[in-house]
């Protein structure tokens, strides 16, 4: 499977904003960010008017790293969104949201969704009782998540416990902490996306 194996700072200074991709880091001293909110490279940090098409590319750019995907696989989302009854931009970010590796995450199994795609892919994750090791699994309602028993033992998944003990479950989310196991109390709407997006940029970008 393909993936995006260069500098993941560098796609924040990219974008223009913080997209916490690298867990706890982010939110200490060490972001790049945070040091240099400009975008990389020579002229990074001059000025530059956004055509129309640069604000609907970059949108779309800023959501895909958010879930760290490869373009194809992203736009076999929007496409799938388009053939769903309803609003394509919101049908786009609940498939996105629905996923197996950012519901690992959101429940706070991992710090970040880069990592919980890692505890999927090593078979750390099971729905329902059975394990699934794809990360692109599309949660459904009553879906239960939980950890492998032997996995809850490890060093990394107990600092990752410790680290989000505090962290509030989404609404669509029910989470028991202690014993690591979390279900999907209904789908996610538009409400439940907590970070800033244009997604109508997106559908104009893919429906130009
Ligand atoms: Fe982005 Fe996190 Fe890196 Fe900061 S530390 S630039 S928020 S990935």
């Amino acid at each position: 499977m393909a993936r995006y194996t260069g500098s993941v700072c560098k796609l924040c200074r990219r974008e223009g904003e913080k997209l916490y991709l690298k867990g706890s880091r982010c939110y200490s001293e060490k972001c790049s960010f945070d040091r240099r909110p400009y975008a990389p490279g020579e002229h990074g940090q001059g000025r530059h008017k956004v055509s129309e098409y640069g604000l609907q590319l970059r949108e779309k750019q800023k959501v895909r790293r958010i879930y760290g995907l490869m373009e194809k696989q992203y736009r076999n989302y929007f496409e799938e969104a388009e053939n769903i009854p309803g609003v394509t931009g919101e049908n786009f970010l609940q498939l996105l949201e629905r996923r197996l590796d950012n519901v690992v995450y959101r429940l706070g199994y991992a710090t970040s969704r880069s990592e919980a795609r890692q505890f999927v892919l090593h078979g750390h994750i099971y729905v329902n009782g059975r394990r699934v090791n794809i990360a692109s699994y599309q949660v459904d309602v009553d879906d239960v998540i939980s950890v492998k028993e032997a996995s809850k033992k490890s060093k990394r998944f107990k600092e990752v416990l410790e680290y989000n003990a505090d962290l509030a479950p989404k609404e669509w989310l029910s989470v028991d902490m202690e014993k690591a196991e979390g279900k999907v109390l209904a789908l996610p709407t538009r409400e439940d996306i907590d970070y800033p997006v244009e997604e109508h940029l997106i559908v104009e970008y893919y429906s130009r």
